[in-house]
């Protein structure tokens, strides 16, 4: 059944689903960090949170610690955790450099807020959210 449109996915290990509906925007990256559709990585289990943020954040998979990618994938689903930040979110030049890692703001991960299917805003080391 590999062909069948799933309309969740299964967090490995963690017992919840996050809906595929918040997915779709990533199915490219899901190809290129798994080589499967989104569909056919449900059927086969779903994935680990931190490839779930991996695809949220539009890079290629890395190793983090667990608690923190499961932090991160149920924020993604919580409206109330999305809005508190994006009221916090300051504006700021893409060329600041941030004080803990010395990179540019725009090299920071993307938060979960989109507009339409784009994110627009990034999160700092500190955990500042900033636009650019
Ligand atoms: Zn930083």
């Amino acid at each position: 059944m590999t062909g069948a449109t799933r309309s969740t996915m299964p967090v490995m290990g963690e017992g919840f689903d996050v809906p595929m509906s918040l997915l779709r925007a990533f199915a490219g990256v899901a190809l290129t960090n798994h080589g499967q559709t989104l569909d056919a990585l449900a059927s086969r289990g779903g994935l680990a949170p931190c490839e779930i943020v991996a695809l949220l954040e539009r890079r290629r998979w890395r190793s983090m610690p667990r608690e923190a990618a499961v932090a991160r994938v149920r924020a993604a689903l919580d409206p109330d955790v999305l809005e508190a930040e994006a009221r916090r979110a300051f504006r700021a030049s893409h060329k600041a450099i941030c004080r803990e890692c010395n990179r540019e703001y725009w090299r920071h991960e993307w938060t979960d807020h989109r507009f339409g299917d784009d994110p627009f805003l990034h999160r700092l080391c500190n955990g500042d959210i900033v636009k650019l």
